[in-house]
């Protein structure tokens, strides 16, 4: 069977909340905290294993205690962590994640372990036709450059969700991506064009094929309560947005990519794979939370 492979970003995300957030040299009393595992390729991760396929992981993390809960929530939900290193010389990435009674949120993200991560990580991996390797921009965009073109030349197939949207990756990464997968203020950033909020589908799809590199590329935008729209040379398709009385929509991107990357894998055709995510990245916005807001294949399907 075909399987997901993602080369991310782990970190451990410690959420505290409080009436407001303290100014410089202020120290203020928070109201809760939670710990929880995080980071845009966990949780893309989670999202694709929480679908049934098979999922194998290619990160580090660093010898501490947040090392050792991520390696085995790993194990609880099923996601092989054989190629997860534990890095010598630095922590585990962490988010520090302070949100005011306002839902006003200010984030810290320290990358440490993940800044680390280098194509030979996934030595010994096999990559097979079929397969598909997911990355985002939270892990060096170097390596990514380099394990991309290692999958194409298997005969496997990328997935790129190019966020956050820095501009110092290769230019052979861009060429050595199948599936281009954006927010619309990244599709802003990337294609260079501002895209006003109400962006018709014309402009989004015009702004989406500044990005093609080669034939035979896909750049999808996602557009939050929209939906997303899947851009290729000559069409673009929009998958409307399912309507959800959404509370926290963290993590709907990553639930998007992972659930997407999932169902191509298993075979998929495009179209059927971008509803698929789309209901599932609407469920993952009614509940709190970013992993454990990650819908099952059950309960995505019982809503489709
Ligand atoms: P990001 O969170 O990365 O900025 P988006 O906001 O575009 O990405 O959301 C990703 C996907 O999540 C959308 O394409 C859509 O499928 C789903 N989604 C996001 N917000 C909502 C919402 N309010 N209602 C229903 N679905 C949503």
């Amino acid at each position: 069977m075909s399987k997901v492979i993602v080369v991310g970003s782990i970190n451990y995300d410690i959420l505290s909340t409080m009436r407001r957030a303290p100014r410089a040299g202020e120290t203020v009393n928070g109201d809760t905290v939670q710990l929880m595992p995080g980071g845009k390729g966990l949780n893309q991760a989670v999202a694709a294993a929480q679908q049934g396929l098979e999922v194998h992981f290619v990160g580090r993390v660093g010898q501490d205690m947040f090392g050792d809960r991520i390696l085995s929530f790993f194990k609880d939900k099923g996601i092989a962590a054989t190629h997860v290193g534990r890095s010598p010389d630095e922590a585990t990435g962490s988010a520090l994640i302070l949100v005011e009674a306002t839902g006003e949120n200010r984030i810290v993200v320290i990358p440490a372990a993940n800044r680390q991560i280098v194509p030979a990580d996934a030595d010994g991996l096999p990559i097979r036709a079929g397969d598909l390797l997911v990355s985002q921009f939270e892990v060096p965009r170097d390596t990514i450059a380099t394990l991309f073109a290692r999958a194409r030349a298997a005969g496997a197939r990328t997935l790129l969700n190019a966020a956050p949207a820095l501009d110092d990756a290769p230019p052979g990464l861009w060429a050595d991506t199948d599936i281009l997968v954006v927010n619309e203020t990244e599709l802003g950033h990337f294609a260079g064009v501002e895209l006003a909020g109400d962006a018709t589908e014309a402009a989004i799809a015009d702004a989406a094929r500044r990005l093609f590199r080669r034939a035979g590329q896909t750049v999808i935008a996602t557009l939050g309560v929209r939906g997303a729209l899947a851009v290729t040379a000559d069409a673009h398709v929009l998958v409307p947005g399912r309507k959800v009385a959404a509370i926290d929509t963290t993590g709907a991107g990553d639930c998007f990519v992972g659930s997407l990357a999932a169902r191509l894998a298993a075979g998929d055709d495009m179209r059927d794979a971008l509803r698929y995510a789309n209901v599932a990245a609407s469920i993952a916005c009614t509940r709190i939370g970013t992993g454990t807001a990650m819908p099952t294949a059950t309960e995505v399907l019982a809503a489709m």
